[in-house]
């Protein structure tokens, strides 16, 4: 009975020097964004990579990462072979961090 409340790990897909090695190789073409079905309001690639890393997080990055659903989209149009939805999964760690004051 137990096994079934048993909490798993959740597993992320990047470590975090992976991801700014990714954020790093990134080019900026744009495709991921263009991709997803959960982006609602303009943000740019820059203001996205930046804030999936550094700093504070704006209101409408925070809104979309939490829109996003990890479905993976975004993935195979990027030409260089990035994992958006790993940024993204880093993006959702930042604000629940920052939202339990981490
Ligand atoms: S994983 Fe997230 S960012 Fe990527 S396409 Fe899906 S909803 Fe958009
Ligand atoms: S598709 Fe790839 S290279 Fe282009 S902006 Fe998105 S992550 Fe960067």
């Amino acid at each position: 009975m137990s096994k079934l409340f048993k909490q798993e790990p959740v597993l992320l897909h990047k470590t975090g020097p992976q991801v700014i090695q990714e954020i790093n190789a990134c080019i900026g073409c744009n495709e991921c964004l263009l991709a997803c079905p959960a982006l609602a309001e303009p943000i740019t690639i820059d203001r996205l990579n930046h804030e999936t890393i550094a700093g504070s997080i704006s209101p409408a990055v925070a809104r979309f990462a939490r829109t996003c659903y990890q479905c993976g989209a975004c993935v195979s149009p990027c030409p260089v072979g990035l994992h958006r939805d790993a940024m993204m999964m880093w993006l959702k760690v930042r604000l629940i961090r920052d939202d339990w004051g981490g």
